[in-house]
């Protein structure tokens, strides 16, 4: 078995009840591994691992995917099959169907056009 939990607003909620899993998990030898859509930088894997602290050796793997890879996309291409996903956003798990692509597309789209138009501002 594999699980699978997300680390902003779900493990840094609370550490120390997911600590509690960790343990529980790892005497179980079930999997664990992180994924988080952060951006894939040294900045956020030592945040991250911090705030694992001790526990973050219990972790098999920290994914992450950056804000436009779904989550589920993440973990098949690291080689991973998780059976349980913990996250306070499970919307970003799945692979996004070809409509939600392009609504994801067009939205990151206007956000540029949104951007570059404040820039145009005098
Ligand atoms: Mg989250």
């Amino acid at each position: 078995m594999t699980i699978c939990i997300d680390f902003d607003q779900t493990y840094s909620r609370n550490p120390a009840m997911w600590d509690a899993l960790l343990h529980a998990a790892e005497i179980a030898q079930v999997e664990v591994i992180c994924i988080s859509r952060r951006e894939d930088t040294t900045d956020n894997r030592q945040t991250i691992r911090a705030a694992f602290g001790d526990e973050f050796q219990i972790l098999s793997a920290l994914i992450l995917c950056g804000p436009n890879t779904a989550k589920a996309d993440a973990a098949k291409a690291a080689g991973f099959a998780v059976d349980i996903w913990i996250d306070d956003s499970p919307e970003v798990i799945p692979s996004p169907s070809p409509t939600r692509a392009a609504l994801l597309k067009a939205e990151q789209a206007a956000a540029r056009m949104d951007q570059a138009l404040k820039g145009a501002t005098p």
